[in-house]
């Protein structure tokens, strides 16, 4: 679903990301952990179109993504991306919320949106929350609507950047099931985030970067049973 070839990024002078090769097969979950400041948000923004880079080459389904028109149309629709905030519309309700995109750039009826973010509302486990704004929501349930709100566009993969690390720990884990919930059901994703039960119990893949490089590519297996870099069995040592 995902393909990056040999992938550099500068911010000026500074290197922040370093030949990244990374396969995200369909219906498959990667997980990026590693230190702060290893260039894992900018890796996730660069497939979604936020930021440009100067070297290499993204795929998304087969298709060239263009390396300097930020935002390029096609990453925006076939991506869905959630953040640590949880960048919902204050302004909207959570069914406006979810339904926005699907009328204004797919084009479809008020009806068809509304029963499509229903559905996904509900596959989040909070459609009676439908009618009220992301204000009087705790940020578990706002995190919930904003992986609604990405579902409903039928993003080709679901890209994540530590998608709880803003939440209190009895919020984390309804998050958490709701990203089970999705790998469950075959969706292809790719989450940075420093939740190794999640990592261990759907990742397919875990990767690790230090530095604007990838050091570890490794199934769950191989990586949390030490078989890896020894930075990466460091980083796993203060996480853990
Ligand atoms: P964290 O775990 O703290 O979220 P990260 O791995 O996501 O870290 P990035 O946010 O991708 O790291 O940042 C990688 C490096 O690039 C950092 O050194 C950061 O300071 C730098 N950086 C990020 N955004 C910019 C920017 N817009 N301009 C210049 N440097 C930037
Ligand atoms: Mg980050």
């Amino acid at each position: 679903a995902v393909q990056i070839r040999t992938l550099n990024k500068w911010y000026g002078a500074f290197h922040v990301l370093k030949n990244i090769d990374l396969h995200v097969q369909r219906g498959s979950r990667v997980v990026v952990c590693g230190p702060s400041g290893s260039g894992k948000s900018t890796l996730i923004r660069c497939i979604n179109g936020l930021e440009a880079y100067q070297d290499g080459a993204i795929l998304l389904g087969g298709t060239m993504l263009g390396s300097q028109a930020k935002a390029t149309a096609l990453a925006r629709r076939q991506t869905g991306m959630v953040f640590q905030g949880f960048n919902l519309f204050p302004h909207l309700t959570v069914l406006s919320n979810c339904t926005l995109a699907l009328r204004r750039v797919l084009g479809k009826s008020r009806k068809e949106a509304e029963d499509l973010a229903l559905h996904h509302l509900r596959k989040v486990k909070i459609p009676e929350q439908a009618h009220k704004y992301p204000a009087q929501l705790s940020g578990g349930q706002q995190q919930r609507v904003a992986i609604a709100r990405a579902m409903c566009l039928s993003p080709r993969v679901m890209l994540f950047d530590e998608p709880t690390s803003a939440l209190d720990p009895e919020m984390i884990k309804e998050v958490l099931d709701v990203m089970i919930g999705l790998a469950q059901d075959g969706m292809t994703m790719l989450c940075v985030t420093h939740e190794m039960g999640f990592a261990r119990e759907v990742a397919d893949q875990v990767v690790f970067m230090d530095e604007g490089r990838i050091i570890e590519q490794a199934s769950p297996k191989a990586f949390f049973g030490g078989a890896v870099h020894p930075r990466a069995r460091m980083f796993l040592e203060t996480i853990l």
